[in-house]
């Protein structure tokens, strides 16, 4: 079999807004379709800025076009040398060989006519427990009641302990809850201990990126100051990215972004990794298109350290457009049987939904998080003020 031609499909997803976050996200999804001579079609995605990963599936085209789509590690470090002139651990680039690497999977899996996870190992679980974003308890007990979710995350780090206790309140205690700082450059390490240690009596099932995620030094400190396990790893691309974090058990749930890691085979490396340091797994989802989701159900699956999956529920409604959903029931997600990833894509949707930007914009006024009339400095990067106000929680 050789590879005949790729083809990129950007859409736009449409617009959200983080939990927790008082930035507005323009969400564009990238996915690629990899042709082969025997009729075969492969599906993949990239995340990682997927207007730029475009560009970069289109200059890949040549490196992967004639080659052999099953012999996916040679592909893959063949696009890993023929583009380190660009830097080779970075996204975008890990973004679009994560795209191809998907969609070489697909194939093998379509050729051989099994699923990706029988590939992978095969099944350790037949259906994969998800989570959901909850900033109020009104949104919780609507999760809760529709997909019969057990763990819902919360955002932020404004009076974040005050905001869990209301969670826990409607919730109980049969529900896991956790906590994504989304390491905004201005906290502090000692912040990030203090709100930390406001948080224990929660019992969460972790805390994620409670500093900026490229300090590993402070999540270190982090780690050895708060009884919380911590959870980290979304920004990182290849397993080089999340090697320190991994070999230094400086987290104890790691959380590739599954269309910006480096595709299905950088995963199971990375798995690999995580489970001899003991570490679980706990795949990012946030701003990621429904293709990468259906490939971290496959790796999910497979690997034995699979903790739960990000899934945004009551999403933008182009993700229930583009491909069909699997839905969350009783707060799992069944794994598919289908060969391949057992998924494609509706091209028309891609079609109907031109990409027109990629950014992010600030939020409103007062919204709490910062200081009124400052908000249309960068609200990601500025110095926080309030500062008691903001870290005031706990009872
Ligand atoms: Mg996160």
């Amino acid at each position: 079999m050789k590879i005949t031609d790729i083809k990129t499909f950007l859409m736009a997803a449409g617009v959200s807004q983080e939990q927790g976050s008082s930035s507005w996200s323009r969400r564009n999804w990238c996915f690629v379709k990899v042709y082969t001579d025997e009729g075969i079609v492969g599906i993949g995605e990239g995340s990682g800025w997927p207007r730029v990963v475009q560009t970069a599936l289109e200059d890949l085209r040549t490196i992967v076009v004639g080659e052999d789509p099953m012999n996916i590690e040679r592909i893959w470090q063949k696009m890993l040398v023929t583009t380190m002139g660009n830097g080779m651990t970075g996204t975008p680039g890990s973004g679009a060989m994560n795209a191809i690497d998907m969609a070489l999977w697909d194939i093998k899996g379509k050729a051989l006519n099994t699923p990706v996870w029988n590939l992978l190992g095969g099944k350790m679980r037949d259906r994969i427990r998800a989570y959901g974003h909850a900033g109020t308890p009104e949104k919780a007990l609507h999760l809760v009641d529709k997909y019969g979710l057990k763990a819902l995350k919360t955002g932020g780090v404004h009076r974040t302990a005050d905001n869990v206790e209301a969670l826990r309140k409607a919730v109980g205690d049969d529900v896991d809850l956790m906590v994504d700082a989304h390491g905004p450059p201005w906290h502090s390490t000692k912040d990030a201990i203090i709100v930390g240690k406001s948080l224990e009596q929660f019992n969460l099932l972790f805390y994620e990126d409670p500093v900026p995620p490229d300090n590993v030094e402070a999540l270190r400190r982090v780690q050895d100051n708060v009884d919380i396990p911590i959870a980290a790893g979304e920004r990182h691309s290849h397993i080089w990215g999340v090697r320190r974090l991994i070999e230094e058990e400086i987290v104890d749930v790691i959380q590739p972004d599954t269309g910006r890691i480096g595709g299905i085979s950088q995963m199971m490396k990375l798995s690999a990794m995580a489970e001899a340091h003991f570490i679980s797994v706990a795949p990012h989802s946030g701003s990621l298109g429904p293709i990468a989701e259906y490939a971290a159900i496959h790796i999910l699956a497979a690997i034995p350290n699979a903790l739960i999956l990000e899934r945004l529920h009551d999403d933008v409604p182009a993700r229930y457009d583009v491909v069909p959903e699997i839905p969350t029931v009783d707060g799992f997600i069944e794994v598919p049987d289908a060969p391949g990833l057992g998924v494609d894509i509706d091209e028309d949707v891609v079609a109907a939904n031109p990409s027109e930007g990629n950014t992010s914009t600030p939020g409103e006024e007062g919204d709490g998080n910062y200081e009124p009339g400052t908000w249309n400095e960068h609200v990601y990067v500025q110095t926080r003020y309030s500062r008691q106000a903001n870290l005031r929680g706990g009872g």
